[in-house]
C-alpha cells in the first residue's frame, strides 16, 4: 500500500486561514502567516460546533485549533524536540525510553492540530506513514527484543489509518509473543467521532494482547453527545479507556474546569489517567502553566474529586528522560515525625 493510502482525512475540516477567516474565529494580525506556516491547520467539524462564535479569541475549543499569532514568539528554553523523541529513536518509528516498553509512531498525521502540540514540528500532511519497509524494521525491533512488554501507538494520531491498514499493523504486533499490552493514544474518539465505525471496532478487537486506549480531552465541552457516543462504543467492545489532558492556560488551568471535565471522562468510562504540565514546545509560551499553579490546582482537586476522578500530574523531563510525577507532595519534611497533609490543608503527625 502506498503512504497516500495508507489514512483518510475528513473533507469538510477546515485547513487554511482563509477557511478560518470565512467562519469568524480569524483575530486580524500580520504574523498570522507565520503561525501558520509553522504548524499545519486542522478544525473538524465536530469541534468547529461546539465554539462560541460570540469571542473565539476567548474560546477553549477554538484556543486549541486556530493559529494565534503569539505562536511565532519563541523563547531560548524552548525546544524543536521537547521531549526527546529523536535521542531515543533507534529505529525510524520507534522510541524507547524504558526496557519495558516502545513508542511506535506509524504516521504523524492527525484529525486536528492542536497548537500546543509536543510534536509539533512533527505532525502534519507532510508527516506520511512510514513505508512498507520502515515499519517491518520498527517491527524486527519490537520482534528481537523479549523485555518489550508494551507497545504505545502514538504519532500523529494512529487511528488515521484507514480501518484495514490498522488491523494489518495490530495482528502484526498481536502476533509477537512477549507483547502484553497494545496502548493506543488517540484524540479521534474526541475530534472526529464519526470515525468509529463498525469497521474500525472490528479493526480494534479481538486481540490476543490487551488493548487500552488513551483519549485525548482538554476540557468538558469536547465530550458532546456525539464523541460519549464513540467512547460508549469503545468501552462496550471491552476495551478500557484512559484519559489524557494537558494543562493549558487559558483553556483548562482553573478547578472548576479540571472538575467538570474529570467528571465527565469517569461518566463516559474513562479513567483520568495524566495531566501533562505544558511541555517547552517552541512558540507556545502562551498555552504555559506555572508548575507551582499545577499543583495548586492538583491539591484543589484532591480535596473536591473521587480518587476515581484524579489523574497525575506529571512532566515530561525535557531531553528524553521521561515522565515523572511533580506532585503535589502531602508529607513533610520532620527527621522524627512523618507530618501529612490531608486533602483539605490539615497536617497530622504519623509515625516513621
Ligand atoms: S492530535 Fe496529538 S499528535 Fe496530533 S496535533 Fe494534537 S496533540 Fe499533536
Amino acid at each position: 500500500m502506498t503512504p497516500a493510502a495508507a489514512y483518510v482525512t475528513a473533507a469538510m475540516t477546515l485547513r487554511t486561514l482563509k477557511a478560518l477567516e470565512r467562519e469568524g474565529l480569524l483575530t486580524p494580525d500580520p504574523r498570522l502567516a507565520a503561525a501558520a506556516q509553522s504548524m499545519a491547520i486542522a478544525l473538524t467539524p465536530e469541534m468547529l460546533a461546539l465554539i462560541d462564535r460570540a469571542d473565539p479569541a476567548r474560546d477553549p475549543i477554538a484556543r486549541q485549533f486556530v493559529p494565534n499569532a503569539a505562536e511565532t514568539e519563541v523563547s531560548p528554553d524552548e525546544l524543536a524536540d521537547p521531549i526527546g523523541d529523536e535521542a531515543r529513536s533507534p529505529v525510524k518509528g520507534i522510541v524507547h525510553r524504558y526496557p519495558d516498553r516502545v513508542l511506535l509512531k506509524p504516521l504523524h498525521v492527525c484529525p486536528v492540530y492542536c497548537r500546543f502540540c509536543f510534536r509539533r514540528e512533527k505532525v502534519g500532511p507532510g508527516g506520511e506513514a512510514l513505508s512498507a519497509t520502515e515499519l517491518e524494521a520498527a517491527l524486527a525491533y519490537i520482534r528481537a527484543r523479549p523485555e518489550i512488554w508494551e507497545v504505545i501507538l502514538t504519532g500523529g494520531d494512529p487511528l488515521m489509518l484507514a480501518p484495514r491498514r490498522l488491523a494489518e499493523l495490530l495482528a502484526a504486533l498481536d502476533a509477537i509473543p512477549h507483547l502484553a499490552v497494545i496502548r493506543i493514544h488517540s484524540r479521534v474518539p474526541i475530534v472526529d467521532p464519526g470515525r468509529v465505525t463498525d469497521e474500525l471496532l472490528a479493526a480494534l478487537t479481538p486481540r490476543r494482547a490487551t488493548l487500552w486506549f488513551g483519549v485525548h480531552c482538554n476540557h468538558p465541552r469536547e465530550l458532546g453527545a456525539p464523541t460519549r457516543a464513540a467512547l460508549a462504543r469503545l468501552a462496550d467492545a471491552g476495551i478500557p479507556l484512559m484519559g489524557q489532558t494537558v494543562l493549558l492556560a487559558g483553556i483548562n488551568d482553573d478547578v472548576e474546569t479540571l472538575d467538570q471535565l474529570m467528571r465527565a471522562l469517569v461518566t463516559a468510562r474513562v479513567k483520568p489517567y495524566y495531566l501533562h504540565h505544558p511541555d517547552l514546545v517552541r512558540g507556545t509560551g502562551h498555552f504555559r502553566v506555572p508548575v507551582e499553579r499545577g499543583r495548586a490546582l492538583m491539591k484543589a482537586l484532591r480535596g473536591r474529586l473521587s480518587g476515581l476522578a484524579q489523574p497525575t500530574y506529571v512532566l515530561d523531563v525535557p531531553g528524553g528522560h521521561g515522565k515523572v510525577p511533580i506532585g503535589p507532595a502531602y508529607l513533610g519534611d520532620d527527621p522524627d515525625v512523618l507530618l501529612i497533609e490531608d486533602a483539605f490543608g490539615e497536617r497530622h503527625r504519623y509515625p516513621r
